[in-house]
């Protein structure tokens, strides 16, 4: 793994954490972070971590706190509900 991968790990867990509290400024200053090391590497957030963040304010998402998830028709569907955006990618 390389550092950039291990600083992006622990924004992530930083993230959560902050979302956790409900402090969901603070978890988007850890998720525009991870997104600026990304890009500046080259190497795209993980999977897991792109899909617990808000494409539209970037919060990190919390079902069941700031967020909703369901299940439509083979897609998962999540509603952020700090900023009231939807996104949708294929179950798997
Ligand atoms: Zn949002």
């Amino acid at each position: 793994m390389s550092i950039a991968e291990e600083r992006i790990e622990r924004l992530h867990g930083l993230a959560r954490e902050a979302a956790t509290e409900g402090e969901f400024d603070r978890s988007r200053e850890y998720v525009r972070l991870a997104r600026r090391i990304a890009e500046r590497n080259r190497c795209g957030l993980p999977k897991s971590f792109q899909r617990s963040t808000c494409d539209a304010c970037d919060v990190y998402l919390r079902p069941g706190q700031n967020a909703r998830v369901r299940v439509h028709r083979g897609r998962v569907i999540v509603r952020c509900h700090d900023c009231g955006a939807t996104e949708r990618y294929p179950f798997d």
